[in-house]
């Protein structure tokens, strides 16, 4: 890799180019697919759009593969090298252009999501994609993996953000898709979710909308799933939340132990966010109440859950860090389902984590009746198979009923449950574009 760093550095210039290993840096990504063998890296640090071809051209003379990098947050293993690789770190595309009028902004890969609501909001607009992980992840991961934020009930998921993005193709070839409300025949879609393997993002154009005038949170207890997933699906029909989140959390493990170590409290919560004029947001509220049916906490608790919205990201990120970690095997899995389906899902999963002594801690449902999410875990270091086992029956049932991620991405780690007939066209369509197979190689297809 010395040799290659040495003659990358007479391309692009010796302070764009380290032998740094970013398997240090992947700890989320390396604990999320254990039984991979990373390879050894190097990084590039383009500064514009040039060195990214130049890097590319590179790659494709030495058949040795490239990786887009963000922020480093995705779970998928999506970012991490399978083979020897150079690493592209987006970290310098970091300017932020607003066109106020237009509602637009011009944003660079490598820009935090937090510094784009940030900066939006001093104009007075609304940069809606709004993740856990919002003070780590990029715009052009967020992009990559079509993630889902607090807002999505009501303003969609990171790809319904993109207008337009200028993208580096694996041929080295610039892309440059000019921003639009409607997107014709043009290939938008082909960067949207599909993690850096058709393409490296240097800069994308992101819709804005103006900040709500109002803004109230609000949360409603039931006594289980059930009741609550139903009640949700009532209030869909007359009232639309900007934010929907129905939670139960299961506080009590398979030996009727409390888990000291979980934080949240036990029951099911239902947490709704409206945006708009005073007037709407009071209408919704009280129509809420109506077809709910249940009780609703104090409006301070509810305050408090949305301004501390994202520090559960820090928990989870000391979590897996600590050493409370070890002997603890944790997964969250996110399925995308048909809304009648769905509290069977429910059915079946609890089944299954019984049958392999596996716990539920939690059961959700984010944004829309069909995206649900389960987490599981164990606490016994004997039973990693069995939770594999558990794993690959709830996702290989999803994959036949929907979708078997709805946020996260695929990435190396969930790549066996894609459909063979969508691997198939996939790989067509990769290999007519990037007949070295250099770009992001071993992700999704
Ligand atoms: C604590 C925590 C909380 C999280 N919460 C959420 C959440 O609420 N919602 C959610 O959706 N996700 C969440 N995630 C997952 C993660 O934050 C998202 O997947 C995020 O969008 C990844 O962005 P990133 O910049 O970190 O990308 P990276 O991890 O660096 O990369 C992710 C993928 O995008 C590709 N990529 C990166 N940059 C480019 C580029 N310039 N061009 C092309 N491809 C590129 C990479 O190759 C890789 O395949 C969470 C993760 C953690 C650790």
């Amino acid at each position: 890799m010395m040799h290659i760093r040495d003659e990358l550095a007479k391309i692009i210039g010796e302070d764009k180019v380290t032998l740094k290993d970013y398997r240090d840096s992947l700890d989320l990504e390396t604990r999320a697919i254990e039984e991979v063998e990373f390879k050894e890296t190097i990084a590039a640090y383009p500064r514009s759009d040039n060195d990214i071809i130049k890097i590319v051209r590179f790659a494709n003379e030495h058949k040795i593969s490239v990786i887009p990098f963000g922020g480093g947050t995705g779970l998928m293993g999506g970012a991490s090298a399978i083979k020897p690789s150079i690493i592209i770190d987006m970290k310098y595309f970091n300017d932020i252009e607003i066109y106020k009028e237009d509602l637009v902004a011009k944003v660079g890969a490598g820009v935090i999501l937090e510094e784009l609501i940030d900066k939006a909001k001093k104009e007075g607009l609304l940069f809606a994609h709004d993740p856990w992980s919002v003070s780590y992840a990029t715009i052009a991961g967020a992009i990559a993996t079509d993630g889902l934020g607090f807002l999505a009930a009501g303003y969609g998921s990171m790809g319904e953000q993109v207008l337009g993005l200028d993208a580096i193709l694996p041929t080295s070839e610039k892309l440059s898709i000019i921003p639009s409300r409607k997107s014709y025949a043009n290939p938008l879609h082909l960067f949207i979710g599909t993690e850096g393997i058709f393409g490296i993002i240097s800069s994308a154009f992101v819709k804005l909308y103006p900040l709500p005038e109002y803004e109230s949170v609000h949360i409603f207890e039931f006594n289980n799933f059930e009741e609550g997933y139903n009640a949700v699906l009532r209030l869909l029909r007359y009232v639309k939340p900007v934010s929907l989140d129905l939670s139960s959390v299961y506080n009590v493990d398979n030996e009727g132990k409390v888990k000291e170590w979980l934080q949240e409290e036990e029951g099911t919560r239902l947490y709704l966010t409206f945006h708009g004029s005073r007037e709407e947001v009071e209408y919704y509220h009280k129509k809420s109440k109506e077809l709910l049916d249940a009780k609703e906490l104090d409006k301070k608790i509810a305050n408090d859950y949305w301004n501390n919205r994202h520090q559960l990201a820090e928990y989870y990120l000391d979590f897996i860090k600590s050493e409370r970690r070890k002997g603890i095997k944790f997964e969250f899995l996110h399925v995308s389902i048909p809304r009648s389906k769905v509290l069977e899902f429910s059915n079946i999963c609890n089944s299954i984590a019984k049958r392999y002594k596996i716990d539920i801690i939690e059961e959700s449902i984010w944004h829309f009746p069909e995206f649900f999410s389960i987490s599981l875990m164990t606490s016994n270091e004997n039973a990693n198979e069995r939770m594999l086992y558990a794993i690959d029956e709830i996702l290989s049932l999803a994959s036949n009923m929907g979708a078997f991620e709805y946020c996260h991405g695929i990435g190396m780690k969930l790549s066996k449950y894609v459909r063979k007939e969508d691997k198939d066209v996939l790989r067509k369509i990769k290999y007519a574009i990037d007949p070295n197979n250099i770009m992001n190689p071993g992700k999704i297809i």
